[in-house]
């Protein structure tokens, strides 16, 4: 679970309970696979206490969800902040 991001050092909580931080390579960028029309996903280091991986997509749709959607779908307000991250972190390694 992606708690926050900052200046790409993703904050993490794993399944475990674990938090910890990942941070993103200076001057990394997305990878367009083409083979699968699609860029590649992003995995966070291995949770220090567990050993578990994280793997962001990459590739969520860039479309603003408004509050009635989140509703009807009934997103959890973290999931709801997790995609608004994952998003921020799609938008900085596309520039
Ligand atoms: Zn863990």
């Amino acid at each position: 679970m992606l708690l926050k991001q900052t200046n790409g050092v993703l904050f993490l909580r794993c399944n475990c309970g674990n938090e910890y931080n990942h941070s993103l390579k200076t001057g990394q960028r997305l990878k367009f696979k083409t083979e699968f029309n699609q860029f590649q996903n992003i995995p966070a280091n291995p949770c220090p206490n567990c050993g578990a991986v994280e793997v962001f997509n990459m590739n969520i749709e860039d479309e603003e969800l408004n509050l009635e959607d989140i509703d009807e779908i009934n997103m959890p307000l973290k999931e709801v902040n997790q995609r608004h991250y994952v998003l921020e972190i799609i938008r900085d390694l596309k520039l």
